[in-house]
């Protein structure tokens, strides 16, 4: 995937408002890294903390010192997947005492000391408010976080720059990612401030494109049954007929979330059989 840009900068002040420093932990599902974002004039709230690698930590000292920043005033996280929440640790140990919330929901080996942050409780910055938006389908705790003062949201995971969303098969479901996509449509966000990839200036357009490209994809598969395909593979085959096979797996993977919310909805069934593929056909 062409989204991994080496060229993307590493730190950015995209408004007053806002900051970003990189994770540095570029790769297939994380393109040029995870965006880490200090929101606030004088004592910012960072969302994200990045996968943990130990190179991140020098930039944003350096970066902190840059913005005349003495350190983040507390850090909320968009949700538990490691590229977001492996940065924790040794945030929490440079910054003895600081306060890390998120969203407890399923969640097994969280690092201690981590607050719950619920749907709607407002987490006030100097300058800044940071409204918490339940947006789970790509993972089930999933925040993002409404800032009024720019009609800007931070979308976490649930929409990304330059690429689109994984649903994965443990803890996603897509028929509550496309209700999260039209929760966040319903808030009238001009801009989107990605947790990976670049700043979107033109958020409803976005959104409205993330709808219509899942809308055309259930279109792809209830044709590619209608025409007598069967199984994952042999859907990803018509379907995909253009991608890489090494993308394959990953595009069963989304066929097979959208698989399930039609089979959620009574419109296909599934026949399974041990050791093979199942069998799906239209209702
Ligand atoms: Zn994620």
């Amino acid at each position: 995937m062409s989204w991994i840009d080496p060229n993307f900068p590493k730190t950015a002040e995209p408004t007053d408002l806002v900051g970003r420093v990189l994770g540095l932990n570029p790769g297939m599902f994380t393109g040029p890294g995870t965006n880490t974002y200090l929101v606030g004039r004088r004592h910012p709230i960072l969302i994200d903390t990045g996968a943990g690698v130990p190179e991140y930590l020098p930039l944003f000292a350096d970066y902190l010192a840059r913005r005349g920043f003495a350190r983040p005033e507390r850090i909320i996280l968009t949700h538990r997947h490691r590229d977001h929440l492996g940065g924790v640790a040794q945030l929490t140990e440079r910054f003895p005492g600081i306060s890390v919330a998120k969203m407890i929901h399923r969640d097994s080996d969280l690092p201690p000391g981590i607050e719950n942050l619920l749907d709607g409780h407002v987490v006030a910055g100097d300058d800044v408010t940071l409204v918490p938006v339940h947006t789970p389908g790509h993972a089930s705790d999933h925040l993002c976080f409404y800032l009024p003062e720019e009609q800007a949201l931070f979308t976490g995971d649930l929409i990304l720059g330059g690429s689109t969303t994984v649903i994965p098969d443990e803890d996603g479901d897509l028929g509550q990612y496309l209700d999260s996509l039209r929760r966040v449509q319903a808030l009238g966000a001009r801009r989107i401030y990605p947790a990976h990839g670049p700043v979107i200036e033109d958020a409803p357009a976005k959104i409205q494109e993330y709808l219509d490209h899942r809308m055309l994809r259930e279109r792809q598969i209830l044709e590619a049954l209608g025409g007598g395909a069967r199984t994952i593979p042999e859907m990803v085959e018509i379907i995909y007929a253009d991608v890489p096979v090494a993308l394959h797996p990953a595009a069963g993977m989304s066929v097979h979330s959208h698989l399930k919310k039609l089979k959620n909805e009574d419109r296909v069934s599934e026949e399974t059989a041990p050791a093979q593929p199942s069998r799906w056909t239209l209702r």
